[in-house]
């Protein structure tokens, strides 16, 4: 089987699974250990837990309800995601009390080093840095309310670089945001990116079909393969709302606000009246 590692985790099929564990660990408390995702995952039980703990079992694997390829996955996932949001983590040694002072726990029979760092690992939540990787722009621009804009009734065009995919909007932008995070960034090689959201009926490629790339589960890009010019991204949930690169616009239209300055680069300077929010715009 291929490895799991950072450019296909979220392929694999035990993600969603992790994913949802985090999720739901991260909102009672700011870490997430190994041994709680399995928990959450049904992979481990309280009572087998407690034996381990108290050392009545004599590693982790032991008591896990899963195979080891099935365990290292999980593992691996776990890391990839974690630090992919901006996670930082330590390793915590795990001990129970004897007679005779603090044991290490195990977890594996191998005693293998590496593996029994990936069980011991504490992953921290940084919460003065949100980290936009895993959040609200590979949902947002698109999701929450109109954002009220005047909007003039007349069509707005654009297109790529080279003119292969043209588009036509038919209604005004329902809002344009100037988002700073990494994941936009990267996707059009810019320090920031300003995104007009059009409702998705009305808006047509008129020229050409532009390439789709899904960025994340909850966002797909679209952007012309022969010059690379981005044109499009939409929540996979929201298809409703089609948010459009204002730059490739024949007539670029007026930003509202600044998203996601947590994550903007160090140099570049929000100021003014244009409101601004350090994650994405609130619900
Ligand atoms: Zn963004
Ligand atoms: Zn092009």
């Amino acid at each position: 089987m291929k490895k799991v590692n950072a450019a296909n985790y979220r392929k694999d099929k035990l993600y969603p699974n992790v994913c949802k564990a985090v999720t739901a660990i991260l909102a009672e408390k700011d870490a997430v250990t190994p041994i709680e995702v399995f928990r959450r995952m049904d992979y481990l039980s309280e009572s087998a837990e407690d034996d381990w703990r108290n050392g009545k079992a004599p590693y982790l694997e032991k008591v896990l309800i899963a195979n080891l390829a099935k365990l290292s996955r999980v593992l691996r996932i776990l890391h990839c995601h974690a630090v992919s949001s901006n996670m930082s983590w330590r390793i915590h040694p795990y001990t129970r009390k004897t007679k005779n002072g603090r044991m290490p726990l195990r977890f594996t029979k191998s005693g293998d080093r590496n593996l029994e760092e990936a069980y011991a690992r504490h992953y921290l939540l940084k919460r003065k840095t949100p980290n936009p990787e895993t959040h609200t722009c590979e949902a947002k621009p698109g999701s929450g309310k109109p954002f009220k804009r005047k909007q003039p009734v007349k069509n707005y065009e654009g297109g790529c670089l080279c003119g292969a995919v043209r588009y036509r909007a038919e209604r005004g932008p329902l809002k344009v945001v100037n988002c700073h995070c990494a994941r936009c960034r990267k996707a059009v090689g810019a320090p920031m990116v300003a995104w007009a959201d059009f409702p998705a009926e009305g808006f047509t490629f008129t020229k050409g079909n532009p390439k789709r790339y899904q960025s994340s589960p909850d966002l797909v890009r679209e952007f012309c393969v022969e010059c690379g010019t981005s044109l499009t991204n939409h929540a996979v949930e929201n298809p409703a709302v089609i948010s459009v690169t204002t730059a490739s616009m024949d007539e670029p239209v007026k930003v509202d606000m600044h998203i996601w300055t947590a994550a903007k680069f160090n140099w570049v300077v929000v100021g003014g009246k244009m409101k601004s929010y350090r994650q994405g715009e609130p619900e």
